[in-house]
């Protein structure tokens, strides 16, 4: 068996749909468990129907139907009877959204936000299999919340990973080709949970892990991993071989090319990962495997940006020693800030912090009882894996460095 895992770009129109009918025919689809994403920017739509939803609810109709319109224009150019099946389904998918907001009376965000934003994986997977179906391509549609079993984390489950291998293990025919959707999960009451943004390359690797996969294989718009963005570096090279310890490194500093939490279990069960580009699929794109080492053995550069840049020194003298270090990371936690990068002296302490839920002047705020606070707000951070002299001057170029750190051969920097 082996998982495939379309994103978002992968199906952001028709073409990307039949893409993918190519793709499997090409490579042999009976048993492939094939993992799916909300189409094109979809998820991001959704977001937005959940803010319009708490604070200005008069704009929740043209929100949502916005997103239907995105979704119709798909189905009309890849099914031309009007009469086929998958309008409806569309119509019900969309119906239960709205009569999940009106009859909502919970105020908790992240709990609406899951109950919202999942329709994207469903609606993209409810098409995509109705179209393989009508192609030739037979398939089963799976409802991933029936499997993936969280607790009630909202936004950022943790999977439960007993009763999910369980469920998995026993509900995949493995000889078909089955479609199921990325990101989503369900808690104990069978609420639908979500696994973090850009979570479906995740569920790829948890589907991988509990049913022993031989390998997953992410579809992407580039060649594979390169050792860089290409969005914001020239001249990138494709890394062919990656040991599953430099891409948990890679994706823990920020190479956004695949989610953080996806490496973990396929490393303990040495499943492969491969990259591959669905816009060229005859290539091999990258494989993250039980290899030694890196191929290429290149400097890998990853850019963070939106850090805000946080120094902090004592108002009364005191040493930044273990208490007051406590205190910091606590009210990093209270305020779901995720810092990037510390330094500290005995007097000083110097952070990066991100601000996705918009807690950064809470946190400046609560920081000021204690200590002196400067904020720099909006810069980068560099790391440069294998760092060379060569590389280091490359990012230092023209740049003000703010903050820099050197550990064994990864070296930080914060610019601006
Ligand atoms: P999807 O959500 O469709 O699965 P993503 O957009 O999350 O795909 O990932 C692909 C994007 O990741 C690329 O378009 C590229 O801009 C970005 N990316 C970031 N770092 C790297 C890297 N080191 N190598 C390749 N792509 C990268
Ligand atoms: N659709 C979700 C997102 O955009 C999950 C994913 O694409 O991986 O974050
Ligand atoms: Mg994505």
């Amino acid at each position: 068996m082996h998982i495939y895992k379309f994103g978002g770009a992968s199906v952001k129109d028709a073409n990307g749909v039949k893409n993918i009918a190519n793709i499997l025919k090409s490579e042999g689809y009976n048993n492939k468990l094939t993992v799916i994403s909300a189409m094109g920017k979809t998820t991001n739509a959704l977001e937005e129907v959940v803010r319009v939803y708490f604070e200005e609810n008069t704009l929740l109709i043209d929100t949502i139907s916005k997103i239907k319109e995105f979704h119709y224009k798909i189905i009309k150019e890849l099914f031309s009877n009007e009469k086929h099946t998958i309008y409806w389904k569309i119509d019900e998918l969309f119906s239960e959204l709205s009569s999940f907001l009106e009859r909502n009376k919970s105020p908790k965000h992240s709990f609406v936000y899951d109950q919202v934003v999942c329709f994207g994986e469903l609606i993209s997977t409810t098409i995509i299999s109705h179209y393989l179906n009508d192609i030739g391509i037979k398939n089963t549609w799976l409802d991933i919340r029936n499997l993936i079993k969280t607790d009630s984390n909202y936004r950022d489950a943790n999977i439960l990973w007993e009763e999910t291998s369980e469920n998995i293990k026993h509900s995949i025919n493995q000889s078909l080709l089955n479609i199921t959707q990325g990101f989503l999960g369900s808690d104990a009451n069978f609420f639908t949970t979500t696994l973090g943004r850009e979570g479906s390359d995740y569920s790829a690797a948890i589907l991988a892990y509990c049913l022993n996969a031989e390998s997953v294989t992410i579809w992407k718009d580039v060649s594979g991993v390169l050792n860089a963005d290409p969005r914001y570096f020239d001249n990138t090279e494709l890394l062919t071989k990656i040991p599953y310890q430099e891409a948990i490194e890679l994706a823990f500093y920020g190479a956004s090319v695949i989610h953080p939490k996806t490496l973990q279990p396929l490393q303990e069960k040495k499943i492969p990962l491969y990259v591959r580009s669905f816009i060229t699929p005859n290539e091999k794109g990258s494989a993250v495997c039980d290899v030694n080492s890196l191929e290429p053995k290149v400097p890998c550069f990853i850019l963070k940006q939106n850090q805000h840049l946080i120094s902090l020194s004592s108002l009364d003298f005191s040493f930044i020693e273990e208490e007051n270090i406590s205190y910091i990371f606590k009210l990093l936690s209270k305020y779901q800030t995720k810092m990037s990068i510390i330094q500290n002296s005995a007097i000083s302490f110097s952070l990066c912090v991100d601000n996705k839920y918009k807690n950064l002047s809470k946190l400046l705020e609560s920081l000021k009882e204690k200590f002196r606070v400067e904020c720099i707000e909006h810069v980068n951070l560099y790391t440069i894996r294998h760092a060379t002299p060569r590389s280091i001057s490359y990012i230092e170029k023209d740049k003000e460095i703010l903050l820099k750190q050197v550990l064994q051969d990864t070296v930080q920097l914060v610019t601006k």
